[in-house]
């Protein structure tokens, strides 16, 4: 005798979407969170979406189909994406997001973005809306929710699974849905199962969002679905943005008014390029990384634009590099000072000769108005040249997406390690492995494969369900 159809363990935007789908096709459905709140780390997320094709690309005059997204998916990912996975993906964001928007989703316009050859970033207005809708509509559909609860075992009778348990509490159901997010927050999972962030972050790492949020990204569906005789996949798939030691939510993309310099001195990226640009470029310079900044520009910064200015999100972000919080910083000793760049550059065991050379060739390039090395806007550009100077450290350390974990196919259902569907048991979202990859750092991928494959799963589990009675 089952308690429910289908049960669904965590309330971010998968499990409430897979909820919403669950029941709408017509099974009973229960949520299950282990935190006392529903929304998951979902509702801190700039929750910008990936999608082609959609009615609001159209307003706005982008041509875009779900076909060119597909194609440059799997280029992104260099083709490791199984092709049913991505095209269940790229096919379905589009349509999400339009369901979104019917259900009250204010969709906030297109942006341009960094790794997309068509502007396909949809501004969702910050996680917090994307849950409020999908929470209204599993009210009016009867979802039931258990808050509280950490589920700590998946039940599994005759290679099929039943139910879940709690503290020795079990719960039964036709169908289990997997939606418990990433594992950003666990550092043993991180150094097991994303090895170069273990390597390049070291003691720095914490989720995007900061040590508040961690407590959502402990990665259970490793555990929980391995027990079951799950596959786990996606090994050192990841996407994880820069930070300076002291900073703990940090953005994405840096202040114009700073270099950032490899071991030798060099510049090697924009600094103001994006999450992939910087995740490229700093994973495979020599490190210690340092960012370099001037008395100028520390008193003349005012943080700006766009992300700071989505206050609709629920959570404000810190302004990393303002001279309060650098002043701050420098007595705790996370930044060093120096009067001369020959003595910054000795502190930070860089060859000063190497930095001059390159702050030279900066402080010029800003005058003239082209950055001749990198690129950068030459608007953000100021010279670096009136002490006292700064110096931090940055690492590859905020992580805003694990790609480890059960792997799926593109109906959603788990697979064992030969590739079969186990009876009854789905996931999607950052929990699932098979559908994001290190590709991911393409803008806007992780909310787009929590939503779709989210749906996808729900929508497997009552079908599995009702096969059942
Ligand atoms: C600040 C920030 C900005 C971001 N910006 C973007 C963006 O612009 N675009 C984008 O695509 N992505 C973005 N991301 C990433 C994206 O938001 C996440 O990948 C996504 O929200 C994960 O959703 P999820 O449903 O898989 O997991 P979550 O939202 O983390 O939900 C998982 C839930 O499962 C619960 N749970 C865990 N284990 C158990 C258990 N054993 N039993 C019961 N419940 C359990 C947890 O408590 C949690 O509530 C951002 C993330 C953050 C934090």
């Amino acid at each position: 005798m089952s308690d429910f159809d289908v049960i669904v363990l965590g309330s971010g935007f998968t499990g409430l979407r897979a909820a919403v789908a669950a029941s709408a096709n017509g099974a009973s459905v229960v949520v299950v969170e282990a935190q006392p709140e529903l929304g998951g780390r979902s509702q801190y997320s700039f929750a910008h979406l990936m999608g082609a094709g959609t009615r609001f690309q159209k307003e706005a005059g982008v041509e875009d189909s779900p076909e060119a997204l597909f194609k440059q998916y799997m280029r992104l990912h260099e083709y490791q994406i199984d092709a049913a996975n991505a095209r269940a993906l790229t096919y379905g964001i589009g349509e999400e997001i339009e369901w979104l928007a019917d259900n009250g989703l204010v969709v906030k316009g297109i942006l341009p973005s960094e790794t997309n050859e068509v502007s396909r970033i949809h501004r969702s207005g910050g996680g917090w809306k994307i849950i409020e809708v999908l929470l209204r509509v599993a009210r009016e559909q009867g979802v039931e929710f258990i808050l509280n609860t950490r589920v700590d075992r998946l039940l599994i009778e005759d290679g099929r699974v039943v139910g879940v348990e709690a503290k020795g509490e079990q719960l039964r159901s036709k169908a289990v849905v997997l939606a418990t997010g990433g594992f950003g927050g666990n550092k043993e999972l991180v150094a097991e199962w994303l090895p170069s962030v273990a390597e390049l972050a070291g003691e720095w790492v914490l989720p995007v969002g900061g040590e508040e949020l961690a407590r959502f990204a402990q990665g259970d569906a490793i555990p929980l679905a391995s027990a079951v005789g799950a596959q786990i996949a996606g090994k050192d798939l990841w996407e994880v943005t820069l930070r300076p030691g002291y900073v703990q939510v940090s953005l994405p993309s840096l202040p114009g008014h700073m270099v950032l310099v490899d071991a030798n001195g060099r510049r090697f990226v924009d600094e103001c390029a994006g999450v992939a640009a910087m995740q490229g470029a700093v994973k495979h310079a020599q490190g210690p990384v340092h960012l370099i900044f001037d008395d100028a520009g520390k008193r003349a910064y005012t943080p700006s634009g766009d992300i700071l200015a989505a206050g609709d999100t629920k959570r404000r972000l810190h302004p990393d590099y303002v001279a309060d919080v650098v002043d701050a910083e420098v007595e705790r000793g996370s930044i060093v000072k120096a009067e001369t760049i020959d003595e910054l550059a000795a502190k930070i065991g860089i060859k000063p000769e190497a930095l001059r050379g390159t702050l030279d060739q900066y402080n010029q390039d800003a005058r003239d108005g082209y950055d001749s090395v990198q690129l950068k806007d030459p608007s953000e550009m100021r010279p670096i040249e009136v002490g006292p100077f700064y110096a931090t450290e940055m690492r590859l350390a905020s992580i805003g997406f694990t790609g480890a974990g059960p792997r799926v196919n593109a109906r959603a259902a788990v697979l064992d390690e030969h590739n079969m569907a186990i009876p009854g048991l789905f996931a999607g979202g950052e929990c699932a492995s098979g559908i994001a990859g290190y590709g991911s750092a393409m803008d806007a991928t992780p909310t787009a494969t929590c939503l779709v494959f989210g749906r996808i799963a729900g929508e497997s589990a009552a079908a599995f369900a009702s096969g059942l009675s």
